[in-house]
């Protein structure tokens, strides 16, 4: 069980729905939306809207205190890698998959087994280097 928690959309009290609406017939009021799960914004926000809103109001303070970011980040052949797969589809009616890690600069393909592909997160890091060429055990 999820507790509720509010949307943090600056303005989502003031869109006109039945569910944000509140409070007896002679003092109704619009509320901030509260519900357990949402859907944008690492689930911080009710809509796309509200995520905007916030957006428009918060994006530069945000910014400015995490970091700006003031010279280009580079893509380079170090950190070029992504996890890759071909599909083929045989005449017996069996799928074959090829996995394997991919430079997208470079081209070179270093293939990997399928447990590998969907089990090993250490292999690329976040950056998109590859971590080792060590790792792929062809199972012959
Ligand atoms: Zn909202």
């Amino acid at each position: 069980m999820s507790a509720l928690k509010y949307c943090q959309g600056p303005k989502c009290h003031t869109y006109d729905t039945k569910d944000r609406k509140k409070g007896p017939k002679d003092n109704k009021r619009n509320e901030t939306r509260r519900r357990s799960s949402m859907y944008y914004g690492k689930g911080n926000f009710c809509s796309l809207g509200c995520y905007n809103d916030w957006a428009e109001v918060f994006s530069d303070r945000a910014i400015d205190h995490f970091g700006r970011i003031t010279q280009p980040k580079v893509l380079t052949a170090d950190n070029a890698w992504r996890k890759s797969y071909d599909w083929n589809s045989s005449s017996n009616g069996h799928n074959n998959y090829a996995h394997y890690v991919y430079n997208h600069l470079t081209n070179e393909r270093i293939p990997l087994t399928e447990d590998q592909y969907n089990n090993d997160s250490t292999i690329i890091d976040d950056q998109g280097r590859l971590t080792t060429r060590l790792f792929y055990t062809p199972t012959i």
